[in-house]
């Protein structure tokens, strides 16, 4: 992408309404505007960002075995009232009355309307296993929006939902979907921590949220270091063997909300210094909740004795919306955004340091191709503008790599890649430029561990 006909557009004053760093950030790297209270228009540089992670999410959920469809924003309010739901929820809900006074809602989650999608297709437990997700806009009229799409009212939300025979089976379906959360959320280079959770108006019994620790989040919760650097579960992990020794390991260290910790247990199983009392970013909960919905709506199938039994369900969320924001609190400096490479909306920013040269345009133009012909995703800085004002672009919007090529540099055939995260610089050829940023980028990818 050059950059002259790209949409990007940077704010150079920090704008005063965004109180933390990645609301800041977003807003001055062009990757978001405001249009009302708690919602964002995602501008080019942005909605790179939110695609990538919806990408990972979605190569992970479907590895882990669940079917991704699409359900509409709008939902009739009839299916909220069968599960008693319409009533309980709240202010939080947006109510619509369409053109036939029939009234509706915009969906704030979907236990009920998957629900009667299985019950009106599914009859038999030999049609189970099942799980299906899919990524939607939710709304949910939050008393106070902040913090940017952190806590936004319109929001996009991987939701998955699975259906068992009986606890058992549920159980592990709730632990391919845990399993799937510590790889899905260790791609998007975020550590994020299983913690037991409160279930809220989902309702049910077992549930983990998913942190990532930071000063700025909203939850405050309780846990062993060595989550922190604990390895991840890699690709060989088999989602149709038994999953239970993996989630067993990571809950063996403790880890709990505040709404559930239990400081006793806290104190006597997690050496002291060992403990972490912190503050954390919700990216994403798993609930298992049992019958909580299809006994009201009746979701039945037959066993294999021919009995009528209401199925086991859990469901399972990440906000994507979030998890950009989340990422961001984890991972800048003083100069801007330090994108971690598999959620990077560029993986390199070439910085042409004199467009008017036409041996350097020559020279850049050649890389920009290079590049793109390596399959490297490229921002290309051929603005008639100094190098000082690319610099700052560059270092703003936080490409983990820049590639700088200047007159001076290129009449050795030299050039210097700049690293993002460590400022580190290196002064290679012209030609092995693009073999040294494609061994750099790879394995960071992380789209083969
Ligand atoms: P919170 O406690 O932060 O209000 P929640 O527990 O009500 O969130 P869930 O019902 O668990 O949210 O929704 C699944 C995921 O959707 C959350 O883990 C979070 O990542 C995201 N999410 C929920 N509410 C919002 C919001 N207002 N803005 C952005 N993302 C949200
Ligand atoms: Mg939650």
């Amino acid at each position: 992408m050059r950059l002259s006909r790209y949409f990007l557009p940077v704010l150079r004053d920090v704008p005063k309404e965004a109180e933390i760093v990645s609301h800041r950030l977003m807003l001055r790297a062009g990757m978001l505007k405001q249009e009302a209270a708690g919602l964002y228009a995602w501008l080019p540089l942005g909605y790179r960002v939110l695609r990538k992670i919806q990408a990972i999410i979605e190569q992970e959920q479907d590895r882990a075995g669940a079917h991704e469809m699409l359900m509409p924003t709008i939902q009739s309010a009839d299916l909220w009232r069968e599960s008693g739901r319409y009533d309980a929820y709240g202010k939080e809900m947006l109510r619509i009355t369409d053109r036939h006074e029939r009234d509706m809602l915009y969906g704030p989650t979907n236990e009920e309307m998957i629900t009667d999608i299985f019950r009106a297709h599914v009859r038999s437990y030999k049609d189970l296993p099942l799980n299906l997700y899919h990524i939607q806009w939710k709304f949910r009229d939050e008393i106070r929006p902040r913090f940017g799409t952190m806590r936004s009212r319109e929001f996009l939300m991987k939701d998955a939902y699975s259906f068992d025979l009986d606890l058992g089976r549920a159980r592990e379906a709730y632990n391919r979907m845990f399993v799937s959360y510590l790889r899905t959320f260790y791609r998007m280079g975020l550590t994020a921590i299983p913690m037991r959770a409160e279930t809220g108006p989902i309702g049910g019994d077992l549930s983990h949220e998913f942190i990532v620790l930071a000063d700025t989040g909203e939850s405050g919760v309780f846990c062993h270091a060595d989550l922190l650097d604990k390895p991840i579960p890699t690709h060989d992990v088999d989602y149709l063997s038994d999953l239970q020794p993996i989630v067993d390991d990571w809950t063996s260290l403790y880890a709990a909300t505040e709404d559930m910790i239990d400081m006793a247990e806290f104190e006597s199983t997690v050496p002291e210094d060992k403990r972490i009392a912190a503050r954390g970013i919700e990216v994403g909960q798993v609930f298992y909740f049992g019958t909580k919905y299809s006994d009201p709506l009746g979701a039945t199938v037959t066993d294999d004795e021919g009995k009528e039994v209401a199925v086991h369900m859990g469901s399972y969320g990440i906000g994507l919306t979030r998890v950009a924001p989340a990422i961001i609190e984890a991972n800048h400096d003083d100069d801007g955004i330090i994108w971690p490479v598999s959620v990077a909306p560029f993986e390199v920013a070439l910085i042409n340091l004199k467009p008017g040269d036409k041996d350097c345009n020559t020279a850049n133009e050649g890389l920009y191709q290079s590049l793109t012909n390596a399959g490297i995703e490229v921002l290309y800085d051929d603005r008639d503008l100094g190098a000082g004002a690319k610099f700052a672009t560059a270092d703003l919007i936080g490409l983990p790599y820049q590639l700088i090529a200047g007159p001076r540099g290129l009449k050795n055939n030299e050039v210097e890649i700049k690293h993002r995260r460590t400022g580190e610089r290196e002064t290679v050829s012209t030609d092995a430029a693009v073999a040294r940023l494609l061994a750099l980028i790879e394995p960071e990818r992380r789209d083969k561990i």
